[in-house]
């Protein structure tokens, strides 16, 4: 067994689902292996934790939505595969792939306020608070890390607040899906993206 084939079989295993023969198989690679043992080790606390947490359990809706919004890799045949058969764990892992590669270098930066999002010209930014004010409409998502955020207005897209506050009006009106998302949690998607990232190489 080599360790691309390792991989899958791990997440078997952690969802109960290996037995026999390939079980066996899998033991004797995580002995042999230190890089997979490793892996292994952080793949279960990784698993224990997202299987904790409700809210990063995804929606048929959001599955859909993440299958659609997938870039057309080469491995994407694989993967796909693989999301298929670990629906909660994966779509987590692929929807931190989605949403937040483009500034996971910021991750471990200073808290820093970070603004994200397609119409950021209705949105107003007074020291570490974002506003959407009452009457204003922002156009599709917007993100927001390490600040408060404050809705009197609409958004048409989702709203999700990393590591920071939100506050929604009476006025407000979000059209899409709103996420908080905290150290713990952004802790388990930067592991993931770190998965990833390591075995589609
Ligand atoms: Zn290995």
């Amino acid at each position: 067994m080599n360790c691309r084939e390792a991989l899958p079989l791990m997440h078997e295993y952690l969802d109960g689902d290996l037995q026999g023969s390939e079980a066996k198989a899998l033991k004797e690679h995580l002995i042999a292996c230190t890089a997979c043992h490793t892996l292994f080790r952080e793949l279960e606390r990784t698993d224990a934790i997202v299987k904790s947490l409700p809210s990063v359990r995804a929606s048929d809706d959001l599955s859909a939505r993440i299958m659609n919004s997938l870039p057309p890799l080469k491995k994407r045949s694989s993967w796909m595969e693989w999301v298929r058969r670990h629906p909660a764990v994966s779509v987590a892992a692929v929807f931190a792939v989605v949403m937040f590669g483009s500034f996971m270098s910021m991750w471990n930066d200073d808290q820093q306020l970070m603004v994200k999002g397609t119409d950021l010209q209705n949105v107003v930014i007074q020291g570490d608070t974002v506003i959407v004010p009452k009457g204003h409409t922002v156009n599709g998502d917007l993100v927001v890390q390490g600040g408060k955020l404050e809705v009197e207005g609409d958004v048409t897209g989702d709203l999700t607040v990393i590591d920071g506050s939100l506050n929604l009006a009476s006025t407000a009106h979000i059209s899409g899906q709103v996420t908080k998302v905290d150290e713990a949690v952004s802790w388990v998607w930067y592991k993931m993206n770190e998965f990833f990232t390591v075995f589609s190489k």
